[in-house]
């Protein structure tokens, strides 16, 4: 119980610092997430054990990027047209239930990364963003960072709205949010757009600090929401086999890409990178996924990946989402 305590600590403070991280420092630890992650894979997980499929060598490289290239490009079809033995550990007995998506026209039985299931550390990653906005390697920030831990720690503070029960019964949910008073909601976009839309028309408008939706949000709809909710609208982009990849920071330029948890790639239709600026198909690695290794898995959405550093100090690198992605 207490190892349990110390444990979920410990994953914190990671959580709080990791973004304090150099590029390269970043690059480094990725690459060590990543040779252990195929190593895994190989060991543990029969469709990785074929020879064709994982033809990683030992590398002193610092940047993992060199020897992720060399490995096939995934899909949802890849897993979906085999037995899911076959795609997940079998070595050990996971705990975690079993999701459902439709990804690029195939419907694919997948296993969530374990942490899914944690609530404090799931509303951490999802609240991330608040860390951020007082960032600096200075005792100051650190403060701030313990004033949010708090907030981040309050599972009343955020609220997340399903959009079938938001479109069932909006005006129980109007009163509802109204007497429990979140600091911030998670919606689809439509939802949070319809709710600032109709608080502002009936009874006391609702005053809410952080709005957050799963879609590219743009000046004109920042504007409305700040007016009509007071609140800041940020843009995530989450999936239902990753949870959230990326999420913008205070900048609103773009999301950066929750490198301590993924590596993300832009990739052509030929499956190599594009250059700085391209548009191309977001190709993702799960460093933490265990049960089902995802590893360079097309998601069919698009971006650009931005590499320089962003006004916000954070060196994580940032995806322009083509506006269609993940709608
Ligand atoms: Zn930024």
């Amino acid at each position: 119980m207490i190892f349990e305590a110390l444990r979920k600590r410990f994953e914190i403070a990671r959580l709080h610092t990791a973004h304090m991280r150099s590029a390269s420092t970043t690059k480094r630890r990725q690459s060590t997430l990543f040779r252990e992650l195929v190593e895994h894979a190989r060991a543990h997980v029969p469709m990785w054990k074929e020879p064709q499929a994982l033809s990683l060598e030992k590398s002193s490289t610092a940047d993992a990027t060199f020897e992720i290239a060399r490995l096939p490009v995934t899909s949802s079809y890849t897993y979906a047209k085999r037995p899911a033995e076959e795609y997940v550990d079998g070595s050990t007995q996971v705990s975690v239930r079993w999701r459902k998506v439709v990804r690029n026209g195939v419907e694919l039985h997948f296993l969530p990364s374990v942490r899914r299931f944690d609530r404090t550390y799931d509303d951490l990653v999802r609240l991330r963003f608040l860390l951020w906005r007082e960032l600096g390697t200075d005792l100051s920030a650190i403060k701030t960072v313990q004033v949010n831990d708090s907030f981040l720690n309050s599972s009343s503070a955020n609220l997340r709205i399903a959009t079938p029960d938001y479109v069932l019964h909006p005006d129980a949910m109007l009163t509802e949010i109204r007497q429990f008073r979140p600091d911030a909601i998670e919606a689809d976009a439509a939802v949070i757009s319809d709710l600032a839309e109709m608080s502002s028309h009936r009874g006391a408008p609702l005053r809410i600090s952080y709005a957050v939706q799963n879609t590219v949000s743009t000046d004109l709809a920042r504007t409305r929401i700040r007016e009509q909710l007071g609140a800041e609208l940020y843009s995530c982009y989450e999936l239902p086999e990753f949870g959230v990849i990326a999420m913008e920071c205070a900048q609103h330029d773009g999301l950066h890409v929750y490198s301590d948890l993924f590596i993300i790639e832009v990739l052509d239709e030929h499956g190599t990178s594009v250059r700085e600026g391209e548009e191309g198909r977001i190709v993702i690695t799960d460093l933490m996924n265990r049960a089902m290794p995802f590893i360079r898995y097309d998601t069919g959405d698009r971006a650009v990946l931005l590499s320089q550093k962003c006004r916000c100090g954070i060196e994580w690198p940032r995806l322009r989402l083509a506006p269609d992605a993940s709608s």
